[in-house]
């Protein structure tokens, strides 16, 4: 079956026996919308090309391609105090476009290094040139990325200041509402459609800040003191200042590391760890931070944490506390706009519509990817813990075969199990952690294709591969001493 072909678009409900709601379902797929240009957006255009599509639109916000890679020299965030889920995050003007570089501000510090090996990262025929070190920087993966768009002809597809502000589903199509940016005076609106939409916005955009007492008027009152690692560009720029830095992941480590060297004081609230536990592989050896645990409540003058221990009301507090899952596109109230009606027919009365996401987790999505109740939409990246880009390229060619009509879904009662099951044995925002799991998961993506498909048929399938636990980077994705060795200090607090 030929995406070019004359075939109809849409999903189509095949039946298995006599009851319905067992049917099987397909779907095929002509005209293709991306949302994001970053290593997502760019592998899955990829993909679709290679595998014969010809109508592949990919919007981009931003006025350069490269996602998070395209590092923005300053940043202005604003935020909901809390800003905790999907109903309390700021949606619309979040994020101001930056003065330097015209582009909206993405999460990448100046002095940025990867957190992974090249090997890990790479694409999976596309490998780093052979002088870039193990742990590159912001400025070698962008390049990177820039070299991987122009050498698949990639930006030919791509509409950059161009942001998705709403999708919906309907008579068998999907409606996407978009903004010209380029010129911020005259911004235009225009609505396009397409059979299919592919999600790739990325997971790192709206900051989580968790509700703390106090938290909100501090907020309120001194703006300028709260920002998100999103923010933090340099260290220079907080000289001599008094920092908190909140979080206890590589973000939070690695921002209070570069802080050590130009802050008068330093200190760090994260979840409780045994001291001996604790690294500061790298930090300068004046200015190791005073670790606290949770903060209990801002005063107005102080900091009180939950082992009743207070400091002075800092002159700058920065939340390396992650993001929220939110695709503001999508309108939360009615997941009912982007539900097909062959799913809804088939739907239990009972089993409500959730929203793609509600800030901690994502919701309703067969193998991480497809959403159940319309599988002519997909989201790519939404597992974290993983390595992004080749990950994307095995969540693509799967998609694409889906979309081509040659990998039949099961039923939306079996996918629908499937997916409560996950949930249930991973509770929260565990849903989405995958680590390890990443290894079984994109080999299950690969043979699900390999089934349906003659690989010799298909171009991006002679470059992707099943892994073996004994693979040596397999084996390095559990090696963060590599990191230490690498640069000279490790990528977390605990060693
Ligand atoms: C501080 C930090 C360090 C990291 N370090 C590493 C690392 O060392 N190695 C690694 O592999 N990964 C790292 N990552 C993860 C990083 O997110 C991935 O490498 C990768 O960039 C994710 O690609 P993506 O395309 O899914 O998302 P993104 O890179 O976030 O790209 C999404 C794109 O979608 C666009 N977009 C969003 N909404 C819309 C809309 N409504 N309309 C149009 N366009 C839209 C955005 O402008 C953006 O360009 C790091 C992330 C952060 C924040």
């Amino acid at each position: 079956m030929s995406p070019t072909s004359a075939d109809t678009s849409g999903v189509f409900v095949e039946p298995v026996g006599d009851d319905a709601k067992d049917a099987r379902v397909r779907v095929r797929a002509r005209r293709i919308g991306i949302i994001g240009a970053g290593p997502a957006g760019l592998a899955a255009a990829r993909v679709f090309i290679e595998t014969g599509f010809t109508s592949v639109t990919v919007f981009e916000r931003n006025n350069d391609i490269g996602g998070v890679w395209c590092y923005t020299s300053d940043a202005v965030c604003h935020y909901n105090i809390p800003q905790d889920s999907a109903d309390t995050a700021l949606l619309s003007n979040y994020d101001e476009r930056c003065e330097f570089t015209g582009g909206f501000p993405t999460p990448l510090y100046n002095e940025l290094h990867t957190n992974l090996p090249t090997d890990n990262m790479q694409f999976t025929d596309f490998p780093f040139p052979p002088s870039t070190p193990e742990f590159p920087s912001r400025h070698e993966v962008q390049a990177y990325v820039r070299a991987y768009a122009d050498t698949y002809d990639l930006r030919r597809l791509v509409q950059l200041n161009t942001e998705v502000t709403n999708i919906r589903y309907t008579g068998g199509q999907w409606r996407c509402r978009v903004r010209r940016l380029e010129n911020p005076t005259a911004i235009v609106e225009e609505t396009l459609t397409f059979d299919a939409l592919v999600v790739c916005s990325g997971r790192v955009s709206h900051p989580y800040i968790p509700d703390v007492k106090g938290l909100r008027e501090l907020y309120q009152n001194f703006p300028q003191k709260i920002i998100a690692a999103k923010e933090f560009r340099r260290p220079e720029e907080h000289k001599g200042q008094n920092v908190l830095v909140v979080g206890g992941a590589f973000s939070a480590f690695d921002i209070s590391r570069q802080l050590s060297y130009t802050v008068a004081s330093l200190h760090v609230s994260m979840a409780p760890m045994k001291d001996e536990e604790l690294n500061f592989d790298g930090f300068n050896k004046q200015m190791v931070p005073t670790v606290h645990p949770l903060i209990e409540k801002y005063t107005g003058t102080s900091v009180v944490f939950t082992d009743g221990t207070e400091i002075p009301l800092p002159d700058l507090v920065i939340y390396a506390t992650g993001y929220l899952y939110m695709y503001p596109f999508a309108d939360n109230q009615h997941p009912e706009l982007l539900a097909c009606p062959e799913a809804i027919s088939l739907k239990d009365a009972a089993t409500q519509l959730l929203p793609l996401s509600d800030g901690q987790k994502t919701n309703d999505l067969y193998k991480y990817l497809v959403y159940i109740y319309n599988p002519t939409l997909a989201i790519l990246g939404v597992p974290f813990n993983i390595a992004p880009f080749p990950f994307y390229e095995y969540q693509s060619h799967y998609l694409a075969h889906l979309l081509r009509g040659d990998i039949t879904l099961p039923s939306f009662a079996k996918m629908k199990e499937e997916w409560d099951t996950l949930v249930h044995d991973r509770p929260g925002k565990l849903v989405n952690k995958m680590g390890m799991d990443q290894i079984p998961y994109r080999n299950d993506l690969l043979e699900a294709v390999d089934q349906t498909v003659n690989e010799d048929k298909c171009i991006p399938r002679k470059r992707l591969y099943y892994i073996t636990p004994d693979m040596p980077w397999a084996a390095r994705l559990r090696m963060p001493e590599l990191h230490r060795e690498a640069l000279g200090y490790g990528r977390n607090f605990v060693s």
